[in-house]
């Protein structure tokens, strides 16, 4: 995972290794720049990836901080100051022409449900789903298997919904 050099700068004060927040749903584009303007000319914040589900949750979502705090598996004062970095950066970028780049951070992805045809249910976390694909039941080997959304699913807000967790069978 990478660490975003720039995020010291935004207010990461925290010198204990923080626990990694969860996260489900990934953005389907990870840059974002004012229109007509070189590269080159323009400075940049970062957005960390959790930073991002955190402003999802509060103000796409409309969950309150509890519940949000719960969601990513974090307090709800680290919730706070999740949120309040996002917002602060995203505010920052707009008012003074940054370019936005999400990216990295300290998260996991919530784990994705799967059960087969005998009714045997497990979780796999997205990461692993990533690596390989799901095709046999661990218990009884069987290979007919439905994916039943993550507890967490992304609602797949936006035209494009590009998120985990997107399109299975409730
Ligand atoms: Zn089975």
């Amino acid at each position: 995972m990478g660490i975003c050099p720039l995020s010291r700068r935004f207010g990461n004060r925290m010198p204990r290794p923080t626990k990694c927040r969860r996260v489900a749903c990934m953005p389907g584009v990870n840059y974002y720049k004012p229109a007509g303007i070189p590269l080159r000319f323009l400075d940049e914040v970062c957005l960390p990836i959790e930073e991002l589900e955190s402003i999802r949750l509060k103000d796409l979502e409309d969950l309150d901080q509890e519940q949000c705090a719960q969601r990513m598996n974090i307090s709800r004062s680290t919730f706070q100051r999740v949120l309040g970095s996002a917002r602060k950066k995203i505010t920052e970028a707009l008012l003074t022409g940054k370019a936005i780049r999400i990216e990295g951070g300290n998260f996991e992805m919530a784990s994705l449900r799967c059960r087969c045809e005998n009714g045997h249910a497990w979780a796999v976390s997205f990461d692993e789903t990533a690596k390989k694909s799901i095709n046999s039941c661990p218990v009884c080997q069987s290979s007919v298997i439905q994916q039943l959304p993550p507890v967490e699913a992304c609602q797949g807000h936006g035209r494009r919904g590009r998120c985990h967790g997107h399109g299975f069978d409730r």
